[in-house]
């Protein structure tokens, strides 16, 4: 049986991408590393909406999130975390670690952030020396309104706006440049669909005045040395090759069907799996209007237990699905639609459901 990989990271490859990734090692300082690094910088542009080169640094998303933080905050300054979820909450969790001062905003799960809230938050903890935004919460299928709540913390304060886009980049438009985030962050495993071992980091002009005068300790993840290395045409060490390549023709593929092509299907698997799970009797978890493209979670129906529908899932119709995390664990299912994705997968992957409920 063909697995139906419908975790919310790691995707599956795409056989272009899993040859280009089996390729043989060549030197990270030789001209054919440099074109191709080159072209994959270009081509992670326009998924940023960023004129500035996204910078590659072998590590996973965690790591993408880490370097944001040590590259433009200081210790002791004033961040508000706005938290809508697991992955928010590890957000704030780095930025407290490196001694910033954590003014929390956290949401029940599965609800999103409004921007006239925000609003109030932000005037409420002035002044503030960051925001730190998830676009895209995994752990409850959450998509927050990214442009709204940008657009409210420009017109409300000078604060850097740092951006967890680790499920969202490639599968929902963003407009870092338009919007005025200063760092988004992003990972190779997630809707980039190639394998682990990236996270990639674009700053904006702000963030990288910081990252010059900048007082947390760091090394690896320095933005000047990596910025400098990548207008090099390579990198500060040796970087994830494989991933590299992957992830040259993951963005071949997305580039081939056209961005709004790729972002529309987003928007239409996600609906089908709602629409097909809901009829299954499953309930939606995230709040209407904030439902996410890249990633759905769904209540199981009273009775159920969500470990035992996701273990049958696995064990009888070779499905692998993700479950809810800390107090959602035995009661919400997660399921990836992001990346490399058919609709013949998303009604595979509704049958096998609908086989495992009724048994
Ligand atoms: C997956 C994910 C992360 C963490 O990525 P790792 O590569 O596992 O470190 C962070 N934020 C979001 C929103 C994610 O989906």
């Amino acid at each position: 049986m063909t697995p139906n990989i419908r975790l919310t990271g790691p995707t599956p490859l795409a056989p272009s991408v899993q040859e280009a990734a089996s390729g043989q090692m060549i030197s990270h300082r030789s001209q054919n590393f440099r074109n191709i690094l080159r072209d994959v910088v270009t081509r992670l542009k326009p998924l940023f909406g960023t004129a500035e080169p996204p910078m590659p640094f072998t590590t996973s998303g965690t790591g993408g999130l880490e370097a944001a933080v040590v590259n433009t905050l200081e210790p002791g300054q004033r961040v508000l975390a706005v938290k809508v979820g697991y992955f928010g909450d590890r957000f704030a969790e780095i930025a407290q670690t490196f001694g910033c001062r954590v003014v929390e905003w956290a949401l029940p799960w599965g609800e999103g952030a409004e921007p006239s809230d925000l609003r109030k938050k932000i005037r409420e903890s002035a002044p503030l020396d960051a925001v730190l935004l998830t676009h895209n919460e995994t752990s409850t299928g959450v998509l927050n309104p990214l442009e709204g709540l940008a657009e409210v913390i420009r017109a409300e304060s000078d604060a850097l706006i740092l951006v967890d886009g680790v499920s969202s980049v490639g599968a929902v438009p963003i407009e870092m440049d338009r919007w005025g985030i200063d760092v988004l962050v992003t990972a190779s495993q997630k809707a980039l669909m190639a394998p682990p071992g990236l996270a990639l980091v674009a700053a904006g002009k702000r963030a990288m005045t910081n990252a010059q005068k900048n007082r947390i300790p760091r090394y690896f993840f320095d933005f000047s040395r990596m910025r400098a290395a990548v207008d090099e045409g390579t990198t500060t060490y040796t970087p994830a090759l494989s991933s590299i390549f992957g992830l040259q023709a993951a963005l071949a593929l997305i580039e081939k069907e056209g961005l709004p092509a790729v972002y529309s299907r987003h928007q239409r698997l996600s609906k089908a799996c709602r629409d097909g799970l809901s009829g299954l009797g499953l309930q939606p978890f995230a709040k209407k209007g904030f439902e996410s493209p890249s990633v759905t979670s769904m209540l199981v129906p009273t009775g159920f237990s969500a470990s035992a529908v996701r273990q049958r899932l696995q064990d009888q119709h070779a499905t692998f699905i993700a479950q809810g995390r800390a107090q959602w664990k035995d009661s919400l299912l997660r399921f990836g639609h992001m990346g490399w994705v058919s609709q013949k997968e998303i009604q595979d992957l509704i049958d096998a459901v609908k086989a495992v409920l009724s048994c």
